[in-house]
C-alpha cells in the first residue's frame, strides 16, 4: 500500500502542534528562531527542524490581508529528485509504502540531493556533515501508527492513509469548497514529479506560490543528465578503456623495459 499525507490548508489554524510533535518525536531541540516580524517559528527548514508552518501573508482581491498558512516538509515525491541525484548507493531509498527515506550511515555529505530536490527540502548538518529531512515518521508508520504531526493536529486538517483514498478525499473537499463559492479551490499534487505523497487542498489553487509551493516543480535537467546520458557515456568510456588495453596487450604483448640492456 502506498501511503500519503493530506494537508487541508483551509482548516489549519497555525497552532504549530505539528511542529512541536515533530521535534519531540524525533528528539530534536526546539531552539530559538530569528524574529522576522511574522508568527513563523523559523525563516526556513533546518537540518534539525523538518516541519515548518509557513505564515504566507497575501493580499486578497478586495485589498484585505490573508494568511495562506501551509505546512512545509518533504513531499515524498513519486519521482524524487533527491533519490535521482544521490551518488551514494543506498543513502536515499524508497520504502515499499512510498516513503523516501535516508540511511545516514551511507550518506557521504556531498549535498547532491539538495540540488536535486525541486522543493528545496534536504538540509546539510554542519555537525555531522549528513543530510536530513522528514521521513514521514517511518519508525511509527512501519508499526501501524500515524506520523506524529498528524496525531497532534487538533483540527484534523492533517490525514494519513492510502494514497488513492486521500487523493479522492482531497478532490471531494475541493469540490465542497467550490460549491461554497470558493471557485479557485483545488488540489496540489504536481504532475511534474509524478505527483507527491504529500497532497494539499488549497483555497486558491491558481496561486500555489502564495502558499510557498512551486507552481510546476520538476527534477532539474542537470540531475536527469547526470544520472542518464552522462552516466552511460561515462560507462562507455570506462569499458572502452578496458577493451583498448586488452586489445593492445593482445597485439603487442607485455612491455619489456629497455633498462635491462644498460
Ligand atoms: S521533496 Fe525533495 S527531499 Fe522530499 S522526496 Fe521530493 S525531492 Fe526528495
Ligand atoms: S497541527 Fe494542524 S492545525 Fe496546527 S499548525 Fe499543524 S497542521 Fe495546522
Amino acid at each position: 500500500m502506498i501511503v500519503a499525507k493530506l494537508i487541508d490548508t483551509t482548516t489549519c489554524i497555525g497552532c504549530k502542534a505539528c511542529e512541536a510533535a515533530c521535534q519531540e518525536w524525533n528528539d530534536q531541540d526546539f531552539g530559538l528562531g530569528t524574529y522576522d516580524g511574522t508568527y513563523q517559528t523559523l525563516p526556513d527548514l533546518r537540518h534539525d527542524f523538518w516541519n515548518l508552518i509557513k505564515f504566507n501573508e497575501v493580499t486578497r482581491d478586495d485589498g484585505g490581508l490573508a494568511w495562506h498558512m501551509a505546512k512545509y516538509q518533504c513531499m515524498h515525491c513519486v519521482e524524487a529528485g533527491c533519490l535521482e541525484a544521490c551518488p551514494a548507493p543506498g543513502a536515499i531509498f524508497r520504502r515499499e509504502n512510498g516513503i523516501v527515506d535516508f540511511d545516514h550511515d551511507k550518506c557521504i555529505g556531498c549535498g547532491y540531493c539538495i540540488t536535486g530536490c525541486p522543493f528545496d527540502v534536504p538540509r546539510l548538518s554542519p555537525i555531522t556533515q549528513k543530510v536530513y529531512k522528514c521521513n514521514l515518521c517511518s519508525d511509527r508508520t512501519s508499526v501501524g501508527l500515524e506520523p506524529a504531526c498528524i496525531k497532534a493536529c487538533p483540527t484534523n486538517c492533517l490525514s494519513f492513509g492510502e494514497r488513492g483514498d486521500l487523493v479522492q478525499i482531497a478532490m471531494d473537499r475541493a469540490a465542497e469548497l467550490q460549491a461554497e463559492g470558493k471557485a479557485l479551490a483545488g488540489v496540489y499534487n504536481p504532475p511534474g514529479v509524478g505527483g507527491t505523497n504529500v497532497i494539499y487542498v488549497l483555497e486558491d489553487a491558481s496561486r500555489p506560490e502564495s502558499y510557498g509551493l512551486p507552481r510546476d516543480p520538476e527534477i532539474p535537467w542537470t540531475v536527469r543528465l547526470w544520472k542518464g546520458p552522462l552516466k552511460w557515456a561515462g560507462n562507455a568510456v570506462f569499458v572502452g578503456g578496458i577493451l583498448a588495453a586488452f586489445f593492445h596487450y593482445l597485439r603487442y604483448g607485455p612491455k619489456v623495459s629497455d633498462d635491462r640492456a644498460v
